[in-house]
């Protein structure tokens, strides 16, 4: 079932010449108890996406549906909707347990009510200890699981989340994305968590919506996304990739042979509902595939420019006879050994599925 229907919606900021179109006719489904994710980068419209779920503001056309219904007449604070904002907004003169009672106080609940659901609240959030102090005499981690347990106190049904984690140093991040998931996990919420960082959308979502200027281009799992990009943007978006020009010479049961430059054949994938042809780009992650001594038993071959050693891994560089530069991503082990040598001549063989054609 889905908790959120984004139907056909368009936002457009301005009038005439500085017209902007934030969101420029975006659909999209977000499931009950999904961990949903916009990844995109600064500008793409995430945050406008989430203030018109939200209810802060309305879309130009189309519609939202909560549970299959059009919330367009509902005002935000009828909305079973909360908001965690990146800078908190919490209440700096107000305790820990006051800021997580204030929505429930707004919603007039009985005062027991209330003492019992920030008791939980703080259980939940791993606060209780604090539950006296002040906001402003808190660590920025702890103010962020106040503001957490906040918007769940009233129960909302989706609790939108905009960049919570960006104000965070390196570590402290790492430990509330495993706490954000734990608490979408426990509380069966519907979150839709927004991000410029794709390693923290691919390690914490059941599902990605990849933005680039106002449009949703891609929806998926994380490995969905990242071992079948759709689109170039998708593809060099998230992760480290090799693009390769070519020409489709056949096709057959979901693969397409494709001719590149140096007349090496490459069997590839691509995107359902599209028919490749002609001049199209393959991608090829540099994980999936792996150096050997015999140039001529690869699926390319090339010369070793240069070798670079990252402890876990080590990147290949290659120049293809073709002209194009390719790496090679090997996992290292611990008896992994040097095999070749910058200035090698080597053969590249792709992990079958390992190639993929884009739609664009
Ligand atoms: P993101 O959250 O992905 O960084 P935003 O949704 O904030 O992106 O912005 C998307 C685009 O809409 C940007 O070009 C931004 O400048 C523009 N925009 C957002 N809000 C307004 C506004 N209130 N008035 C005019 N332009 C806006
Ligand atoms: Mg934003």
């Amino acid at each position: 079932k889905n908790a959120i229907e984004v139907r056909r919606v368009r936002k457009v900021f301005g009038t005439g010449e500085a017209q902007v179109a934030a969101l420029d006719t975006v659909s999209v489904s977000i499931r009950e108890n999904e961990f949903f994710t916009l990844l995109g980068p600064s500008g793409c419209g995430k945050t406008t996406l989430l203030r018109l779920i939200a209810g802060f503001d309305f879309p130009s056309a189309g519609e939202i549906l909560l549970h299959g219904h059009d919330i367009a007449p509902l005002p935000p604070f009828k909305r079973p909707v909360n908001t965690v904002f990146q800078s908190y907004a919490l209440f700096p003169h107000m305790t820990v347990a006051d800021n997580i009672g204030f929505g429930l106080e707004m919603l007039g609940k009985p005062k027991a009510e209330i003492k019992a659901r920030v008791g939980e609240m703080l259980k939940l959030v791993k606060m209780e200890a604090l539950s006296g102090r002040r906001t402003s005499q808190i660590s920025g981690g702890q103010q962020q699981r106040v503001a957490l347990a906040r918007a769940l106190a009233p129960q909302p049904k989706v609790l939108l989340l905009d960049e919570p984690l960006s104000a965070l140093d390196y570590k402290l991040r790492k430990e509330m994305q495993i706490e954000l998931k734990r608490l979408q996990n426990e509380t069966g919420i519907t979150f839709i968590f927004v991000t410029h960082d794709q390693e923290e959308a691919l390690t914490m979502s059941d599902r990605i919506a990849v933005m680039s200027a106002g449009k949703i281009l891609q929806v998926g799992s994380p490995h969905d996304i990242y071992d079948r990009p759709a689109e170039r943007f998708v593809a060099d978006f998230i992760g480290e990739t090799n693009f390769l020009k070519g020409t489709v010479v056949s096709k057959k049961s979901g693969v397409a042979t494709v001719k590149i430059a140096s007349d090496a054949m490459v069997a590839a994938g691509f995107p359902d509902s599209f028919e490749p042809s002609g001049e199209v780009t393959v991608v090829v992650r540099p994980e999936h595939a792996d150096l050997i001594a015999d140039a001529a038993k690869g699926t390319v071959a090339g010369t070793l420019s240069n070798v670079v050693y990252f402890g876990t891994d080590t990147h290949y560089h290659v120049k293809l006879d073709g002209g194009d530069d390719f790496i090679v991503r090997h996992q290292n082990s611990r008896s992994s050994a040097v095999a070749f040598e910058p200035g090698a001549k080597v053969g590249i063989v792709f992990e079958d599925g390992g190639a993929r054609i884009l739609r664009d």
